[in-house]
C-alpha cells in the first residue's frame, strides 16, 4: 500500500466536496481531508450519517465542514443548481470534487436484471455524476488547481458476469472522466482522473461479498495517503488517468 505522510496543512485553504460522505470510503476521506486543513462539503443521502461525520470533524477541526444533503437518486437539475449556488455563495471557488457515492444494485444475469435497478444505478452512478460535474465546473474553474476524482471499480475496467448495472455504470464513469479530461486539458488547470479504491471494508463490500471475513479487507482509512497525494500539489501531474489505489506508486 502507498505510504505518504504529508504535513497537517497539506490541504489548507482548499474546499473539497465529497459525495457519499456519510459512510465508508467517503466518510474516511472527508475526515482525513479536514484533518489536513481542507474545508469539506459533506453531501449524501442520510442526514444523520452526515451529521455524525460533521460532529467528528468539528471535534478535531472546528469550522472545517458543512453539510449539504443531496439524494442523487431524486435530485433533479434544480437540486444540483441549488448546490452550486450554495457553493458560490459560501466559497470563492471549489478546489476538489470527489465523486464517491454509488450504489451496488443486485448481482444478477443481464437476462434477469430488473429494469428498476438498472434505472436507479444509471441515475445515481452516472447521471448524477454528470449533473454534479456540470453544475460545479464554473466553481472548479475558479480554483488555481481544481481537481475532479471519479471513483472507479475493477468491474468497470473489465466486465464481470452478474455485476450488471454496477459494472456497466462504472465503465460509463471512466468514459465521463476521459471525455472531460480531454475537454479540459488545454483550456483549464482542472485535473480529472478516476481512482479504483480496490476491495475496502465498507457496507458495500460486505453486501457484495457476504461470506468474506471483513477483517481480511483493508480499511477505508488505509486509502487516505492516495487521496491526499492526488488532492495535494503533487497530484497536479495526473490527468485523464485511470488509477488504482492498491498499486499506486507515483
Ligand atoms: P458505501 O456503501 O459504504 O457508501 C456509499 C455512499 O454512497 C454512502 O455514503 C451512501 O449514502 C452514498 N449514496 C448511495 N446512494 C446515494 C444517493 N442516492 N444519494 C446520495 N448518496 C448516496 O460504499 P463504499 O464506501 O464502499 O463505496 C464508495 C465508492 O467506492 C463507490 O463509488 C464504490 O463503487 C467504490 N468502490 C468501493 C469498493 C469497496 O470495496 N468498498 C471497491 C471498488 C469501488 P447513505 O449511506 O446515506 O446511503
Amino acid at each position: 500500500m502507498f505510504e505518504y505522510s504529508p504535513a497537517d496543512n497539506l490541504l489548507a485553504q482548499k474546499t473539497i466536496l465529497i459525495t457519499g460522505a456519510g459512510d465508508g470510503i467517503g466518510r474516511a476521506v472527508a475526515i482525513g481531508f479536514a484533518r489536513h486543513g481542507a474545508t469539506v462539503i459533506l453531501t449524501g443521502k442520510t442526514l444523520s450519517k452526515l451529521e455524525a461525520v460533521y460532529d467528528e470533524i468539528e471535534a478535531n477541526s472546528p469550522g472545517s465542514a458543512i453539510i449539504h444533503p443531496l439524494d442523487l437518486m431524486t435530485g433533479d437539475e434544480d437540486a444540483f443548481k441549488l448546490l452550486s449556488e450554495s457553493v458560490d455563495e459560501q466559497f470563492p471557488c471549489l478546489d476538489g470534487l470527489i465523486h464517491n457515492a454509488a450504489q451496488l444494485g443486485p448481482r444478477s444475469p443481464i437476462e434477469h436484471y430488473p429494469y428498476k435497478d438498472w434505472q436507479q444505478l444509471v441515475q445515481v452512478n452516472v447521471s448524477a455524476a454528470f449533473l454534479l460535474t456540470r453544475a460545479l465546473l464554473p466553481a472548479l474553474g475558479r480554483s488555481p488547481s481544481g481537481r475532479i476524482l471519479f471513483t472507479a471499480s475493477s468491474v468497470g475496467r473489465q466486465g464481470r458476469a452478474y455485476w450488471g448495472a454496477y459494472s456497466i455504470t462504472k465503465f460509463a464513469v471512466e468514459g465521463l472522466m476521459q471525455v472531460l479530461a480531454d475537454e479540459l486539458a488545454n483550456t483549464t488547470t482542472i485535473r480529472v482522473n478516476s481512482l479504483n479504491p480496490g476491495g475496502t471494508r465498507t457496507r458495500m463490500r460486505a453486501a457484495a461479498y457476504p461470506a468474506e471475513n471483513p477483517g481480511s479487507v483493508p480499511s477505508p482509512e488505509s486509502l487516505l495517503p492516495v487521496y491526499l497525494y492526488l488532492m495535494g500539489p503533487l497530484g497536479d501531474s495526473f490527468h485523464g488517468q485511470a488509477l488504482d489505489a492498491r498499486s499506486f506508486n507515483p
